[in-house]
């Protein structure tokens, strides 16, 4: 499974190197033959490849394509996509629950796809609370896990001792019920306690871990009381659910929450778009891919909003990789030549570059966005 550690390490992996991005969903029909469509694919791509990579590397090309021919046969895969990196010194499986794209690149390893799968699929969360306690649960690239549990415990003991005692007198008995009342106070107030734990709990954690949207779900009452003690603004992020839904395990949760989830991420993308376009070039958000690509390089944006798939081409310096759409071949600032460079390679870089968060949007959204470019920035 990805995690941050993996990812951070791949950039030093050595060159020259095979990439390989392969679709091995179990359901597309593609793969159910034999040989599955996956392999099929692999060959036929590799040696197209292979005729345009260097002589000297091509007997190293294709003992890394025979690994990862000998992967798909052997141990064939039940994950949607399989990405792998593969050099006489390195073999890294990375298998994903999402969907992937077939592709295959020789010479330096090729993060791109990789790094729109992350960029498209932000983790999210779900909180399921009752009167027994919470659990939380963490939802990312198709995985599922669970990351905690809070448990509700009464502390009753020394209470308990002092009021609850059966009396040594039976005039005293008369008194029983109303202190049993004020026993069931006592719980309900320990509750409430409980509950406005749970809420401080749940907005660390999902900031901690950046989840959008935390999904609170639970019995009514319960996750009633929990999100009541949610502030306001924090409640924008979240979805609330009036559901018991504690018996389902971690994988059945997600199959059960995700349209949900996705018709609550289409609606805030769609909110958010509304908001942009409501905001053009002036100081807090730039529509459009010139003035968003200018804004992003002079460090002044913060989150840049991209509909998925959007293509195109651009002109990056190849000294100080200045990129825009202009037509110039010679760096207007630095006099370097200026190369063509296809769009979907360069931005996932560029973000990470300036330290910007990229929203990737689909659906209505998406559409609309696409009137003006396909690209869009909330500026710092
Ligand atoms: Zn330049």
């Amino acid at each position: 499974m990805l995690d941050a550690r993996l990812l951070h390490s791949l950039p030093q992996l050595p060159q020259p190197i095979l990439t390989a991005y392969l679709d091995t969903n179990p359901a597309n029909p593609r793969n159910q033959g034999h040989p599955p469509g996956a392999l099929i694919w692999l060959k036929s791509r590799a040696r197209v490849l292979r005729s345009r990579i260097p002589k000297a590397e091509q007997k190293l090309f294709q003992e890394q394509v025979r690994r990862v021919e000998e992967l798909l046969r052997n141990q064939p895969p039940r994950e949607r996509g399989l990405v792998v990196f593969a050099g006489p010194e390195t073999w890294q499986v990375i298998p994903l629950q999402v969907d992937v794209e077939d592709e295959l690149h020789w010479g330096r390893p090729s993060f791109t796809q990789l790094l729109w799968l992350l960029d498209e699929h932000q983790p999210c969360g779900a909180a399921l609370v009752d009167r027994s306690g919470a659990r939380f649960y963490k939802f990312w690239m198709g995985f599922a896990e669970e990351q905690e549990k809070l448990r509700f415990q009464l502390d009753l003991a020394e209470w308990r001792k002092k009021y609850l005692v059966p009396p040594a007198h039976p005039g005293v008995q008369k008194t029983r019920g109303s202190q049993r009342d004020v026993f069931e106070q006592r719980v309900e107030a320990q509750l409430e306690k409980f509950y406005k734990e749970t809420a401080n709990r749940i907005q660390q954690w999902a900031n901690e871990e950046k989840l959008i949207p935390v999904v609170v779900a639970g019995p009514q009452g319960a996750v009633d009381s929990v999100w009541n003690e949610l502030p306001g603004n924090f409640q924008e992020r979240c979805l609330l659910i009036r559901a018991d839904l504690s018996h389902l395990a971690p994988a059945d949760l997600a199959v059960r929450l995700e349209q949900e989830i996705k018709a609550w991420k289409r609606d805030r993308e769609q909110q958010m778009v509304e908001r942009l376009l409501a905001n053009p070039n002036g100081t807090r958000a730039v529509v459009g891919p010139d003035e968003t690509l200018r804004r992003i390089q002079e460090g002044m944006a913060r989150e840049l909003v991209v509909v998925r798939g959007l293509g195109g081409r651009l002109r990056q310096c190849q000294n100080c990789l200045w990129v825009d759409r202009s037509a110039d071949r010679i760096c207007p600032a630095c006099g370097g030549e200026r190369r063509l460079v296809p769009l979907r390679a360069v931005l996932p870089e560029l973000a990470r570059r300036y330290n910007v968060h990229v929203e990737v949007i689909a659906g209505e959204a998406a559409r609309k966005l696409r009137e003006f470019g396909g690209l869009a920035a909330w500026l710092r």
